[in-house]
């Protein structure tokens, strides 16, 4: 079986001396020391000066909602992962969903200033498959109307724009560690935020707003970091580097094996650093690519169709009525996401290539 994605296991001999670590201090969580190590190390990573170790991606953007107090209308993508719009829905706020990009799947920022109402608070859009949004187009808009600016950045571990983090456009950029992302701490994320003063009320908001030995200062939550969930990121973040040139090795055969196939891309542009954390296939119509996928999975390969539905089909997230998104319905109808991951063999990218190009 050849699976979409597999997560990256380090040598266990390195998790083993984390986990003695863990036993020699007798201290499993509440920001110990491998929570303090890892986000110094990913700060140093991402060239950034603070960042929030969270208990997953999907508390992260409910923290960064909360944090930037958004009420109201928040503008978002169809073309994402459930959790963006659900996060948006479990804060109380309305997603209103705007059309994506054809070439980027990203947010078509041409259509957000359309969808503002004053009602609206915030923008909340996803980097989608690591490729950054039209960030600057997004920075105008939320100037000129004074609204804050999420960006989910689940996909992002890495990618840098102009030589710079992406991670420092907008008010938050949330990430996820999933173990099925590029880079994980099995269950994780993180929230980065460069204004000082919002991303320590983070920090007190994702440990019950509780503060020093016996003051509770607002309501919070528990979004907090284990100590084994750090240890696993700190095995994982030295191969990081040698786990995306894997990957853009892969990419690159695919690439190359499916030139002339007829198959669209993302569009990725120049100045960005890509971390190929997927790798996602357009078919021309839906009925061919139900027919490769079929045929894949006839064959073990596990290909998957991500981001499907286009989120502004979902009744419990659209209960106001939505408007159309057709670029995003369209897309979802034909998109699918191939395997892709560190030591994916050459021979299997020639079996998935050859059932592809002929299903
Ligand atoms: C994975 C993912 C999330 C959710 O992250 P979890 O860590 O699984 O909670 C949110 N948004 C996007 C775009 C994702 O891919």
């Amino acid at each position: 079986m050849i699976p979409v994605t597999k997560s990256y296991l380090p040598p266990f001999e390195d998790y083993q001396a984390r986990l003695e670590q863990i036993w020699r201090a007798g201290w499993l969580t509440n920001n110990g020391s491998l929570v303090k190590e890892l986000t110094g190390e990913l700060c140093k990573y991402f060239g950034i000066k603070q960042l929030e170790l969270v208990a997953n991606g999907t508390l992260a953007l409910q923290l960064a909602i909360k944090a930037l107090n958004l009420t109201g209308e928040i503008i978002t993508t169809p073309f994402t992962y459930v959790a963006t719009a659900t996060s948006i829905v479990w804060e109380g706020c309305t997603p209103v969903f705007v059309d994506i990009d054809e070439s980027s799947f990203c947010i078509n920022s041409e259509l957000i200033e359309k969808a503002i109402t004053e009602r609206t608070t915030g923008i909340m859009a996803t980097h989608v498959y690591g490729n950054p949004c039209d960030v600057e187009t997004i920075k105008k808009i939320a100037r000129k109307y004074s609204l804050k600016v999420i960006y989910d950045a689940a996909h992002c571990f890495g990618v840098k724009i102009d030589g710079q983090s992406i991670l420092l456009h907008g008010d938050i950029s949330t990430l996820s560690f999933h173990a099925t992302k590029l880079f994980h701490t099995a269950e994780g994320g993180a929230i980065v935020c460069r204004d000082e003063k919002i991303s320590k009320h983070i920090s007190l908001m994702k440990k019950f707003g509780h503060h020093g030995e016996d003051r509770y200062l607002e309501v919070g939550i528990n979004a907090k970091m284990s100590e084994l969930h750090a240890a696993m990121g700190l095995c994982v973040l030295p191969k990081v580097d040698e786990i995306i040139v894997s990957r853009r090795n892969c990419a690159e055969y695919y690439n190359k094996l499916l030139d002339g196939a007829g198959l669209g891309r993302q569009h990725i542009p120049a100045g960005v650093e890509y971390n190929y954390g997927y790798y996602p296939v357009l078919f021309p119509d839906h009925e061919r690519m139900m027919r490769v996928r079929q045929a894949l999975i006839d064959n073990g390969i596990m290909p998957r169709r991500y981001f499907y539905p286009s989120l502004n089909t979902l009744p419990f997230l659209s209960s106001h009525g939505q408007r159309p998104c057709p670029v995003s319905e369209s897309v979802v109808k034909r998109i699918l996401c191939l395997p892709i991951y560190f030591g994916l063999e050459h021979s299997d990218i020639e079996q998935i290539c050859k059932i592809i190009l002929n299903p």
